[in-house]
């Protein structure tokens, strides 16, 4: 798997870093804006998985969690083949403020896509958080609440985030040697 690496772009220790950030800030929006034990923290899986088990350990305030799944990149895609719900178990959603979770931020679509979920499922807010988002005009067109890293227009794996449905333990945000990503 290390062998297929070819450039490290955010080592593990800069993550850890950036995640103790983000939770600072979402405790203390959070703690400004309403009382406890109203939120519902949402991981867009399966690349949010690993940035929201650090996340949600650093926000230390009464929270559920609801999983939904989306498909934008099946099997070997490195560009998105657009955003499908492909399973969902979001627990309560109704009147609570929900706090959306993803990996990346790249056209928006996944992001557009499951606000418009929560909100027809009558939602009373919902705010978005993403570890990455690329340097690219479309990643722009969706405000996302609270972002990580900027990162250029690359393909990533790591901290979650997969190709083929591997990569996703390697602990850096690293990009892939071009006969990875071309291997028949
Ligand atoms: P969007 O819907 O904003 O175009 O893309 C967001 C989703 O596409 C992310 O949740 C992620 O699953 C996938 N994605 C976008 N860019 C990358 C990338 O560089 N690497 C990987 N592994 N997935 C990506
Ligand atoms: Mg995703």
């Amino acid at each position: 798997m290390q062998r297929d690496v070819d450039q490290v772009l955010i080592p593990r220790a800069q993550i850890a870093q950036r995640v103790g950030e983000l939770a600072t800030q979402i405790t203390a929006d959070r703690s400004a804006a309403a009382e406890d034990g109203q939120i519902t923290i949402l991981p867009i899986m399966t690349g949010a998985m690993i940035f929201c088990a650090d996340l949600i350990r650093e926000i230390p305030i009464t929270m559920q969690i609801g999983l939904i799944t989306v498909s934008s990149y099946p099997g070997r895609s490195v560009i998105s083949q657009g955003a499908q719900v492909i399973g969902q178990q979001l627990g309560d959603v109704k009147g609570r403020d929900v706090l959306l979770l993803d990996d990346i931020l790249d056209t928006g679509a996944t992001l557009r896509l499951v606000k418009g979920v929560l909100e027809e499922k009558g939602a009373a807010s919902v705010k978005t958080c993403v570890l990455l988002r690329k340097d690219r005009p479309s990643a722009q067109s969706f405000a996302a609440d609270y972002v990580g890293f900027e990162i250029p227009d690359v393909f990533v794996v790591g901290y979650g985030l997969d190709f083929n449905n591997h990569y996703r333990n390697l602990p850096d945000i690293v990009t892939l040697k071009e006969e990875v990503l071309a291997r028949p």
